[in-house]
């Protein structure tokens, strides 16, 4: 059994701190500042295992050299971004597998261009840790590659059993929400969420991990073949779509003006 914490980071980022049960011994996910997460290790008493990283921005890798003094451990990260990410020790892509005994868990490497193209997923049973791929109600920009390669990268993460809890790199819940509803304004689903997310936000506590079940329901980006989303889309762009890359790709657009 994993216990997952969120360390609030830099304006809106999080750092997850994976820790089985009962060890001392935790994996840093994505840290992109040393401070909050030499403080969270010092205040109980923890050691690092590992490292994972998801991609190459400073927000999600800035901390590295800082907690890597004082906790050296193997660093995961995307073979596609091994040149711009000096510290990792453990390239890994798409495909790829390895355990961290520490965690007693296996991990799963999954490629999700389109954010960045290097950009990878990592999947244990349970626990998918999305890096800036997929947000709780919607999913990272498209900086580095198509809209159909990150289509196809939330696909990829779309198929994965719907009791899998979603950590992504970002408190971007509400804005999310916000334009899932311009999306979809009837859906009820959409804002049943809202009124929990709302609630949680005003509590100041994270509004992350979701599940894929629901944001199979309330995240557009992943709702590309579903006719409300499809029929948005197209009176978006002024022009009937069928293709889910251009789909998406209307959608994302439209979320970026918005
Ligand atoms: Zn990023």
């Amino acid at each position: 059994m994993l216990e997952i914490k969120a360390l609030p980071a830099l304006s809106d980022n999080y750092i997850w701190v994976v820790k089985a049960q009962g060890s001392d011994t935790v994996a840093i996910v994505d840290p992109g500042e040393a401070r909050p997460v030499l403080q969270y290790l010092s205040e109980h008493g923890l050691a690092v295992g590992a490292y994972l990283i998801t991609h190459h921005h400073g927000d999600h890798v800035g901390g590295l050299d800082d907690l890597l003094a004082e906790h050296a451990a193997p660093v995961y990260g995307p073979r596609g971004e091994a040149d711009r990410i000096a510290q990792i020790t453990d390239a890994v892509a798409g495909g790829d597998q390895f355990s961290l005994d520490f965690l007693g868990v296996d991990f799963e490497v999954i490629d999700v261009p389109g954010h960045t193209l290097g950009h990878i997923a990592y999947v244990t049973p349970g626990v998918l840790l999305a890096g800036d791929a997929l947000f709780r109600g919607g999913c990272g920009r498209v900086f580095e590659g198509s809209h159909a390669q990150m289509q196809a990268s939330l696909a990829r993460l779309r198929a994965l059993p719907e009791a899998t809890e979603v950590y992504g790199g970002h408190e971007y819940t509400q804005k999310n929400l916000a334009f899932a509803q311009t999306v979809e304004p009837e859906s009820s689903a959409i804002a049943t969420v809202i009124r929990e997310v709302d609630a949680l936000r005003a509590n100041g506590e994270p509004t992350l991990p979701g599940t894929l079940a629901e944001e199979r329901d309330i995240n557009p980006f992943l709702r590309w073949d579903q006719p409300d989303v499809i029929a948005a889309a197209e009176q978006r762009a002024g022009r009937s779509l069928t293709d889910a890359g251009e789909i998406f790709a209307v959608l994302r657009e439209w979320k970026d003006a918005s």
